[in-house]
């Protein structure tokens, strides 16, 4: 569905991706994990558009998308829940949601919204708060919510688990995996919270320094000594 070929990008003189190969089929749920500063941000940011990548390719369904910008990609069926969540904090749910839905199929948007609420039930509690007065948990399930109200084939997904405490986690977790269940979403994350990742993916690549240096499935990875003691023994 996705594929990522001989990436390289740049923030001016340093190469923050250095040829990275990666591989997503429809219907996965793909982990990507790496240290602080390996370059995993900057890895759905390329696929976005922002920043493009200087060399290599990026195709979606043998479509090339490289240098297409970011809301094209969102009509093709790509969306995604970036970093931080960038929520409009001034803005109530309910209008967040509909933010989200701007580019899906006319008259979709009560199902959707229905989709969204069932998934997560706090969303429809706070339907009328406004979105920065809500907790970190509450602000990621909304950046989620909002990423799937453009109804994609293809969620990327930036540090979901980034600052929350672990039931909170266990739950932005559980929905993933509900969501690629019920509605065969493809799943693409990136997390630091390796354990978790790689538990709920089919498959995952660890990245090093711009470059991916290890896949398999994510019971092969987390059974892997070498991830284990860099990324799940105390770390
Ligand atoms: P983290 O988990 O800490 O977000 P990451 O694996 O997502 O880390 P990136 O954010 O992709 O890593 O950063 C990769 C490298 O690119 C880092 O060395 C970082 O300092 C650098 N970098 C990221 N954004 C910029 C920018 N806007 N300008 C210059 N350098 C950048």
């Amino acid at each position: 569905m996705l594929k990522v070929s001989g990436v390289h990008t740049f923030y001016g003189a340093i190469e923050a991706l250095k040829g990275v190969d990666i591989e997503i089929g429809a219907g996965e749920i793909v982990s990507l994990i790496g240290a602080n500063g390996a370059g995993k941000s900057t890895l759905l940011m390329t696929i976005c558009g922002s920043p493009r990548a200087r060399m290599g390719r990026i195709t979606f369904e043998g479509q090339d998308i490289t240098q297409m910008p970011t809301y094209e990609l969102v009509r093709l069926g790509i969306a995604q829940s970036p970093e931080g969540r960038r929520i409009f904090p001034r803005m109530s749910v309910l209008e967040n949601l509909q933010m989200g839905s701007i580019t899906a199929k006319p008259g979709s948007f009560a199902n959707e919204l229905e989709r969204v609420l069932t998934l997560f039930p706090r969303l429809k509690e706070r339907i009328s708060q406004r979105a920065g007065t809500m907790s970190g948990g509450e602000q990621q399930m909304l950046a989620i919510g909002r990423a799937l109200m453009s109804q994609p084939r293809l969620l990327l997904l930036d540090e979901p688990s980034l600052g929350l405490a672990p039931l909170v986690v266990k739950q932005i977790f559980q929905a993933v995996k509900d969501i690629n269940r019920e509605q065969k979403m493809t799943v693409f994350m990136v997390e630091q919270n390796a354990f978790h990742a790689l538990k709920l993916a089919h498959r995952g690549y660890v990245m090093v320094n711009g470059k991916v240096t290890m896949s398999g499935t994510g019971a092969e990875l987390l059974a892997n000594e070498e991830v284990r003691s860099a990324y799940l023994e105390g770390g």
